[in-house]
């Protein structure tokens, strides 16, 4: 899938290329089927196989008490070697586990046993927006007011509550049974500790990795507005907007804002993704600003949307 490829393969985390390589080649896991929570004592039945992570694998699970169904992030301990790698799935949990919301995707609980970490979170089983854009190439209007308005409802809640996403993608755009979207993976996600307080380190994903990003003055939660404008330019054109076929050249285009619009995206479409993708982070709005915006006024957004549009236009009234 083209863009689920590239964001693995180019998903830099300063210092730990290395150490995700060689824990994504090693595919054979030895996993339990019942699995037991030991301070609650609830016991969950490991299911089908769902995904791979950097250090995970994903499975459903089903919580025998209640028969409610959930997917399970199983993280070996002896893939984490190192103490950033063991902080990392440490500041997922730490972050997530504090974020309720609708458009955010269910943090349950996590727990450990001698071999692996636990995450047991909300199950999304109609895939991501990677898996919609690589069967459909392109969205219409309508459903990308629908997924836009949605995750900007998500981000404007993470960020009320002091967090910065920063691997916003379509890849993290989960899908519950019903069609609404779900932000997931908060493995580079962060407090923004003070106000004003900017992270220095560099993370995220190349294609949506923002000018401010690339030059070390930090990420702040316009970063995250700026992964936004990659995101809405990618459903309405079919690729990212700083694509090239060499990491190079995409970091020169982003760092000189150069990308093309399509004739084809109606204007207060281009508008939007124009304010979102400016060069400047305090150029770009606010994520209440977004939701204000006159794109989501300007044609028809659907309350909801069927799940026959993972594979196939929906035919709006
Ligand atoms: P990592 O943080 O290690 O990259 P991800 O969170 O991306 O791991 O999960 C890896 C894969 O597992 C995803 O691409 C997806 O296919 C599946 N997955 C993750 N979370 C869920 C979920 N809540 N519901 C259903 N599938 C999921």
């Amino acid at each position: 899938c083209k863009f689920s490829h590239r964001s693995k393969n180019l998903k830099i985390i300063q210092g730990m290329e290395k150490s995700v390589k060689s824990s994504l080649n090693n595919n054979t896991i030895e996993l339990p089927e019942y699995i037991v929570d030991p301070s609650t004592k609830t016991t969950y039945l490991k299911g089908k196989f769902l995904g791979k992570g950097g250090f995970a694998h994903v499975h459903k699970m089903t919580d025998l008490t209640t028969n409610k169904l959930y997917a399970g992030k199983i993280i070996p301990k002896a893939r984490l070697t190192k103490t950033h790698q063991r902080e990392k799935i440490l500041r997922e949990v730490e972050v997530h586990k504090l974020l309720e919301h609708k458009n955010v995707v269910g943090f349950i609980c996590c727990f450990e046993d001698k071999e692996n970490i636990y995450i047991i979170l909300e199950n999304c089983p109609r895939k991501s927006l990677v898996h919609v854009l690589k069967n459909r190439k392109v969205l219409t209007e309508p459903e990308v007011r629908y997924y836009i308005h949605q995750l900007a409802e998500g981000v404007e809640y993470i960020h009320s509550h002091g967090v910065i996403h920063r691997d916003l993608k379509l890849g993290n755009m989960f899908l519950s049974e019903n069609m609404e979207v779900k932000i997931g993976d908060f493995g580079l996600a962060s407090h923004i500790e003070r106000a004003g307080f900017r992270k220095i380190t560099v993370c995220g994903t190349p294609n949506y990795i923002a000018p401010e990003v690339l030059s070390m003055e930090g990420h702040g939660k316009e970063s995250d507005v700026w992964a936004m404008g990659c995101i809405m330019y990618a459903m309405l054109v079919g690729h990212p907007p700083f694509e090239t076929t060499t990491l190079n050249e995409t970091y020169s285009r982003i760092s000189n804002n150069s990308y093309c619009m399509p004739m084809n995206i109606s204007e207060s479409a281009r508008n939007l993704i124009f304010s979102m993708l400016k060069n400047k982070p305090e150029d770009r709005p606010v994520v209440s600003v977004i939701l204000q915006d006159q794109f989501f006024h300007s044609g028809y957004m659907p309350k909801s949307l069927p799940p026959s549009c993972c594979s196939s236009p929906p035919k709006f009234p």
